[in-house]
């Protein structure tokens, strides 16, 4: 078994909050100098830019997976990550669905942009991202684990934005692959203070918006092969996968 750095939380220029030097080529030259193995892209409420940060981490080795960053009607953010560009393209779908129409004003929140390899744009994403969804964490929940995605509450530490914020509580019948704490948290303090159950799996990662950040919180997997599939089982300690915080 061999250990890989996984950063599973990272925005691109697609994100309005992001930084505009949030570009495919960077985030993958950087990951790889900072000794990431897996990186998984998650922008807000989208997984537009996805295709092209794979496409640039092509024969580099890095391990780039499919993902968003949701924001639930509660105001609850999750990570919801995607095995290929079937599921994920299905997931879009869903999100666009539920994204309300609600422009994006650059001047305010920043610009939402798709990029291609040569850092054009090729567009402006109309619609806020930023916005809650219309739909409830639950469904979404249900809906990534119909696509075999991965479904991870995002800073769940955090005093807004998380699954404790909003709701107060782990809700039984939401099916969970792990919790994300933000990047200095301490593990025990967290599951104590949350009372977290002892099987589910905690990760730290970057939530990086500016390129300063990328890679600079990881989460240990322990794993024959870097696939999603073993992911999977690591999160969900099964068949002798693990997951470790890095301290
Ligand atoms: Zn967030
Ligand atoms: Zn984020």
């Amino acid at each position: 078994m061999k250990k890989f750095r996984a950063d599973l939380h990272v925005h691109t220029v697609l994100s309005p909050c992001a930084d505009l030097d949030m570009s495919p080529d960077r985030i993958v030259g950087l990951a790889m100098e900072r000794g990431i193995d897996i990186l998984a892209i998650t922008d807000h409420n989208s997984t537009a830019q996805c295709a092209m940060v794979k496409e640039q981490a092509q024969g580099t080795g890095l391990l780039v997976v499919n993902g968003c960053e949701v924001n639930s009607r509660e105001e609850v953010h999750a990570i919801c990550l995607f095995e290929d560009d079937y599921t994920s393209r299905k997931f879009q779908q869903f999100l666009d669905q539920y994204l309300p129409e609600i422009p994006n004003r650059p001047e305010y929140h920043g610009h939402q942009v798709l990029v291609n390899q040569k850092n054009e744009i090729t567009r402006h994403l109309p619609n806020y991202l930023g916005s809650p969804l219309r739909i409830d964490i639950e469904t979404i929940e249900q809906y990534t684990h119909q696509l075999n995605g991965l479904f991870i509450p995002a800073h769940i530490d955090r005093p807004i934005n998380s699954l404790y914020s909003q709701l107060g509580y782990l809700p039984t019948n939401l099916k969970i692959d792990g919790m994300q704490l933000s990047k200095f948290a301490d593990e025990q303090e967290i599951r104590n203070r949350y009372d977290i159950p002892a099987d589910v799996s905690l990760i730290t990662a970057s939530d990086a918006h500016y390129t300063e950040d990328i890679g600079s919180a990881a989460t240990s997997f322990y794993l024959y092969e870097p696939t999603f599939q073993e992911m999977r089982w690591a999160l969900n300690r099964k068949n002798g996968r693990f997951v470790k915080i890095e301290s």
